[in-house]
């Protein structure tokens, strides 16, 4: 079973009288542990497709089954649920809450959670241990480094244990040293067993993948496996 299968999956945008298709008839079936990247212009309507992916937004038509269910027939309260169960969202700007420690963001999203305060400490410790950070609970975003922040965000990603990682050009922000600590860091969540989706234009980047989906104007143009030569599409 394929923990994601979108089928052809459109995204129309109206604003006033005009319309604007961002996806035009996606059909990608994922894996359970596949390390994938999503490539292509800008425009081409990478953040579109993750942004599905990750249920925070919804195809106009389609049909996306995540991890067994279909999307569309669950209600908002449902959706939101799956969301935090699923899915770890990782962005470019990292969007860590700027008053918060390090803990506090990580704690974050187990608000919704019925466990203790305690509880959600600890495993909100466990998650930065993870990521290296171990001895930087009580730091302020503004007191971490580009990449330290990244990593807390990434903390912040797993601490709902996800079996889905989404990264949205989570190393675009980085310098080339930080980016290759930060792909270390995501080629060891895909050996622990996550499945791994990261859209880049950097080409370094999707070298980690296995696989290469490539987006122009809303479409798959080639979807790609190490070892393969090129799928076309089109
Ligand atoms: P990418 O991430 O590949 O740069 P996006 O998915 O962000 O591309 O956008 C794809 C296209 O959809 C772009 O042309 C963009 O202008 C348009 N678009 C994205 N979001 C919206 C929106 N909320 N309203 C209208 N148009 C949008
Ligand atoms: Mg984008």
């Amino acid at each position: 079973m394929s923990v994601i299968a979108l089928s052809n999956i459109c995204k129309e945008y109206k604003m006033g009288e005009q319309s604007f298709l961002a996806l035009d008839n996606v059909s990608v079936n994922i894996e359970e542990n596949e390390y994938l990247a999503i490539i292509g212009p800008s425009g081409s309507g990478k953040s579109t497709l993750m942004n599905i992916i990750g249920c925070l937004d919804v195809a106009s038509s389609g049909e996306y089954v995540l991890q067994g269910k279909p999307v569309k027939k669950m209600t908002e309260t449902e959706l939101a649920g799956q969301r935090n169960k699923s899915v770890g969202f990782i962005f470019q700007s990292f969007n860590l809450i700027p008053r918060a420690s390090a803990l506090s963001n990580v704690m974050q999203p187990l608000i919704y959670r019925f466990i203790s305060a305690k509880e959600r400490q600890k495993l909100a410790t466990q998650a930065l241990e993870k990521v290296g950070l171990g001895d930087k609970l009580h730091h302020l975003p503004s007191q971490l480094s580009g990449g330290q922040r990244q990593r807390v965000a990434i903390a912040r990603a797993l601490v709902t244990k996800p079996d889905i990682l989404l990264g949205d050009e989570p190393t675009g922000n980085l310098d080339s040293k930080t980016t290759n600590e930060i792909m270390s860091l995501f080629d060891e969540l895909h050996n622990d067993g996550h499945t791994i989706i990261l859209v880049t234009h950097e080409q370094d980047i999707a070298d980690h993948c296995q696989r290469v989906i490539r987006l122009v104007d809303g479409k798959v143009v080639s979807d790609t496996r190490k070892g393969e030569g090129a799928r076309l599409h089109v």
